[in-house]
């Protein structure tokens, strides 16, 4: 899955992609590990939410993707809102679709979302195909030519709007000490003196040779 990285710059090339865009979509690459249709329409979006924003990338900015699916790379890449740093939230309503904002000290930011626009997407048969999740994509011979579709495209595919984002509230917490495993978890994931694991629900056993070191 994914088109090969020397193709990519071939196509960038014919279609007279942006160098600004071309840099996004080589770190991107790089970053996710290979190149498939929705990162690259990632890298679309979050450009045409920065300058709607008005913002450049290296600002401090927030986002939400509603989607799990490649988007969240290209938000990490090209903005460095990061799962890790907490300044994006992969809120899933299954929308091919992300929101860029400023910090704000109000309960509400200012923000630009953008997403796949179902009607403008249709203009582009294949890129229509693999968004819909139509089973004839995998069928046709010539599925690559999405890849044409998303650069002769660029980000007129794309519709966005001005929304004001609930800005999340800091969670205040104490550290805990679980009963039972004696980790320390914050105190609103305790229940009862035990962790959500130890309560049951963990992701992992341990295994039988289990040594604690
Ligand atoms: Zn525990």
């Amino acid at each position: 899955m994914g088109i090969p990285v020397d193709k990519l710059e071939t196509l960038m090339d014919n279609y007279g992609t942006e160098e600004r865009i071309k840099e996004y979509i080589r770190r991107c690459v790089s970053f996710h590990g290979f190149a498939p249709p929705g990162l690259l329409i990632g890298v679309f979006m979050v450009d045409l939410a920065l300058e709607k924003l008005g913002a450049n990338p290296n600002e401090k900015l927030y986002a939400v993707a509603e989607t799990p699916k490649c988007a969240p790379d290209a938000v990490q890449v090209v903005t460095s809102a990061t799962m890790g740093n907490s300044r994006l939230r992969i809120i899933e309503t299954g929308k091919f679709s992300i929101t860029l904002n400023r910090g704000s000290t109000e309960e509400r930011a200012d923000g630009i979302r953008v997403y796949v626009d179902a009607t403008k997407i249709r203009r582009y048969p294949m890129l229509n195909l693999w968004y819909t999740n139509d089973p004839r994509y995998e069928r046709v011979a010539e599925r690559d030519r999405v890849y044409d579709e998303i650069f002769e495209a660029g980000r007129s595919i794309l519709s966005w709007v001005r929304v004001k984002v609930s800005v999340p509230k800091k969670a205040v917490w104490q550290a805990v000490q679980c009963a039972v495993c004696k980790e320390m978890v914050p105190d609103y994931l305790i229940e009862d003196g035990v962790c959500t694991s130890c309560a049951g629900t963990s992701y992992y056993e341990k295994s039988a040779d289990a040594l604690h070191q």
